[in-house]
């Protein structure tokens, strides 16, 4: 099933979904330059960014939720710097154990260059 995508841009949805973010501080770990996984309370979820053309961002994100959710701003936040796949597989414990914990900073979370 292909997961809907979602408009990135700055409006009341997207704080109501930061401040969710905030309070949740999930989990976070770049899979690749356009892949994040976010681990919440529910389980590990993988957002999705795409740029159709210079200025429309998207994200998707594989979690129940049919509009913008926390994951996708937690995902924004994600340090870009891409993990070194390990050479052994890990389990899904030791994932998430390695898993960069996502917290508000004294300055907020940057993201995209908006200090949240
Ligand atoms: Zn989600």
């Amino acid at each position: 099933m292909q997961a809907t995508m979602i408009k990135i841009e700055r409006n009341e949805k997207m704080e109501k979904a930061i401040a969710r973010c905030k309070t949740n501080h999930p989990k976070v770990r770049r899979v690749d330059a356009s892949t994040v996984k976010v681990y919440g309370h529910g389980g590990s979820y993988t957002v999705k960014f795409a740029e159709p053309r210079k200025g429309l961002r998207l994200a998707s994100c594989t979690c129940q939720a049919t509009g913008l959710c926390y994951h996708i701003p937690g995902a924004m936040a994600a340090p870009t710097v891409i993990a070194v796949a390990p050479a052994l597989p890990v389990s899904t414990a030791n994932e998430r154990e390695n898993a960069c914990l996502l917290k508000p900073q004294p300055k907020g979370f940057i993201i995209d260059g908006w200090s949240l």
